[in-house]
């Protein structure tokens, strides 16, 4: 494995009022375990505050973790000191959602994708400036390009301007959150497949943020679904999308569009949003807005458990 997340954690302080005093913690992240093994895709799915842009940081550590352990090859980064995390980071980068917003507006677009080299102080400037025409070559850019600033490029063009910023360095992971969300869907295809071009090409490994069912259904090998800071479903992709079993994701699975008329995908539609991750339901958190609900959900919590091989679940009734 490549990646192994056991038991990870990440609470916020939940503050009130002027003086910011804290009243309670967010459980943006509540005791999670997954592994992903090299050159293979984990789909994370969920709603909008399930937390599944939290565990993507918190793995790469860009925000700390409250506890768990989180093994990258091997290595426990949990609790790893600074200048040995820095190390490890070129092995582990992250491509951001908006394309926009995450380039520096003023640097050229080469001198973003060389950036990282330069601060891990690697070759020459000659050197690094051949580096990263080949990593432009690589994401299907001009070296031409390397001259333009983020403004003169498409939306497409500037995830893939993103994509070669996380390639620099050579890693073996990526956090991919939500990589394709922010753009019109005639490029997402496009974006997708380099994604995938590149695992094929190099055998890298991606955590696939998303809440695009569709979208993950094409990109991953296996799929784990989140709900309020939990995982409560997690196989593989033929599986998952063949029999799902938790009443959570069926009703994610319900409201995928589906181009044949013909097809039906089940009618378990999920009602409301989902509950402030302050105050969680008791029980299955999932209970308020669960089409089977029963007495014992509401004031048992269901563990993950494996139901059939290789396939968890967490809910009383399967
Ligand atoms: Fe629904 Fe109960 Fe299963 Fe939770 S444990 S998903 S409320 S049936």
């Amino acid at each position: 494995m490549i990646l192994d997340v056991t038991d990870l954690r990440k609470t916020f302080p939940a503050r009130t009022g002027l003086l910011g005093n804290v009243i309670d913690r967010v459980h943006a992240v509540d005791g999670i375990s997954f592994s992903i093994a090299e050159g293979r895709t984990l789909g994370l799915v969920g709603e909008s505050g399930c937390g599944k842009s939290t565990v993507g940081r918190a793995i790469l550590r860009l925000i700390e973790p409250s506890s768990g352990s989180i093994r990258f090859q091997g290595t426990d980064i949990a609790q790893l000191p600074a200048n040995e995390l820095r190390a490890l980071r070129r092995r582990m980068q992250i491509v951001f959602q908006d394309p926009y917003s995450s380039l520096n507006p003023r640097q050229r677009a080469g001198d973003i994708v060389a950036e990282p080299l330069m601060v891990h102080g690697i070759g020459k400037a000659s050197e690094r400036r051949e580096m990263v025409e080949s990593i432009f070559a690589k994401v299907g850019l001009q070296p031409r390009q390397m001259s333009l600033y983020p403004h003169q490029f498409s939306g497409g063009q500037r995830q893939r301007i993103s994509i070669a910023r996380a390639l620099s360095l050579g890693p073996r992971f990526i956090v991919a959150d939500e990589p394709v969300s922010a753009l019109d869907v005639s490029v997402q295809a496009q974006v997708i497949n380099l994604l995938m071009d590149l695992q094929a090409q190099d055998g890298l490994s991606y955590l696939f943020i998303s809440h695009n069912l569709a979208v993950v259904e094409h990109v991953s090998h296996d799929v784990a679904v989140m709900y309020l800071g939990r995982i409560v479903e997690h196989t593989d992709k033929a599986s998952i999308f063949a029999q799902p079993l938790h009443p959570y994701t069926q009703a994610l699975m319900a409201a995928v569009p589906v181009a044949d008329p013909s097809v039906r995908r089940g009618k378990k539609h999920v009602m409301g949003d989902v509950p402030s991750p302050i105050n969680r339901p008791s029980g299955c958190h999932f209970h308020p807005r669960c089409p089977m609900v029963q007495a014992r959900c509401r004031s048992e919590e269901p563990m993950l458990r494996e139901v059939q091989p290789g396939h968890r679940v967490a809910c009383h009734l399967v």
